[in-house]
């Protein structure tokens, strides 16, 4: 059996060696690119999957500060009927296609606030989603100031939609559904979306004023979504009797570490920066602290300050932390089904 194996492995291992040299050559590169290519398309022409469930996908897990693998923030809401984003910052539309998600199906963005770490791949995913073949136009759902970011997004790519419109055609693109469209929301305002209906909430994290965070609820499962911010009462409330709350989470250990490393090195614009961010975000600590005193399952970290994605970095974020408390990593999913209790999580 030992001599059996010992020589699979080797047949194995000559096989992949002859394969990889192989590669050298014009007529074998031709044949692996064909069938690879062939093997993406399938994946894209899948259909995807729809079960009866509230589904959350991580497309961005980190914020602007930091040196890591991490998107910064973005999380997709979808159902059978329903696919949007909260937030879309920089690197996360390719998150959502390096999964296949399905962009022709994107209703709308639902922008926390306006720092750029949240908004600044908005225009991406309207384009996306524009040439996957969206049939209604994108709605932006934000507060106060989403009329006038709208209106400077449409203005800075009316150039780049133009010239896609008349290379591929008014039929593949057309022009009114390049365009974004503006949904102003209003904290405590529900919007309704068949069995969807969303919340949004106050945050605190002047000066960006107004915040807010969104409550999704779905056949009986909800999560909410924090955007940035201190815990405040409205967090508290909103949280209460959820399946998951997702809570942009800094590390006060990490951060003031950074602001000493930076100050002992002359580098005092940064030390002051370091300084300054940690009054608007809510730290490991407070999230632990609220959750004891309400009812959510699963508290779940994202927006990481600093992002990081190393061992030691992400020790210093699980200290204290309790049992039903998560790290997220990119591109995970977290599935609830519909009138059930479970949370399935998928790429952990
Ligand atoms: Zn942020
Ligand atoms: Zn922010």
């Amino acid at each position: 059996m030992r001599k059996f194996l010992v020589f699979s492995l080797a047949v194995i291992l000559f096989l992949g060696a002859a394969f990889r040299a192989s590669l050298e050559f014009e007529k074998p590169q031709d044949l692996t690119i064909e069938f690879l290519t062939k093997s993406l398309m399938q994946n894209s022409a899948r259909a995807f999957p729809s079960p009866d469930a509230l589904q959350i996908f991580m497309c961005g897990t980190g914020g602007p500060i930091g040196n890591s693998g991490r998107a910064q923030a973005c999380i997709a809401v979808i159902t059978p009927e329903h696919f949007y984003l909260v937030d879309v910052g920089a690197g996360s539309t390719a998150n959502l296609q390096k999964s296949g998600l399905p962009m022709d199906r994107l209703k709308g963005i639902f922008i926390t606030h306006f720092h750029s770490d949240h908004i600044a791949e908005i225009y991406e995913a309207n384009l996306i989603s524009w040439v996957a073949g969206r049939s209604e136009q994108l709605n932006l759902f934000g507060p106060k100031g989403i009329r006038t970011l709208v209106k400077s997004i449409n203005e800075t790519y009316s150039f780049d939609r133009g010239y896609r419109t008349k290379h591929h055609g008014e039929d593949l693109l057309p022009s009114n559904l390049g365009l974004i469209a503006d949904k102003k929301i209003r904290p405590g305002k529900q919007i309704i979306d068949g069995e969807l209906v969303v919340t949004p909430y106050l945050a605190d994290h002047n000066p960006a004023h107004p915040a807010v965070g969104y409550r999704f609820d779905y056949r009986g499962r909800s999560v909410v979504i924090s955007g940035d911010g201190n815990i405040n009462q409205q967090t508290k409330l909103i949280s209460n009797s959820t399946d998951i709350l997702f809570h942009d989470a800094l590390s006060r250990g990490l951060v003031s570490n950074l602001e000493h490393a930076a100050r002992d090195l002359g580098l005092d614009r940064l030390s002051k920066i370091f300084f300054d961010i940690q009054d608007y975000h809510a730290s490991t600590t407070a999230i632990s602290v609220m959750a004891r005193d309400i009812d959510v399952k699963l508290v779940v970290f994202y927006h990481l300050v600093p992002a990081t994605d190393a061992y030691l970095g992400e020790r210093e974020f699980k200290r204290n932390m309790p049992e039903n408390f998560l790290i997220s990593k990119e591109r995970q999913w977290y599935i609830l089904p519909s009138g059930e209790e479970e949370i399935k999580i998928i790429g952990d």
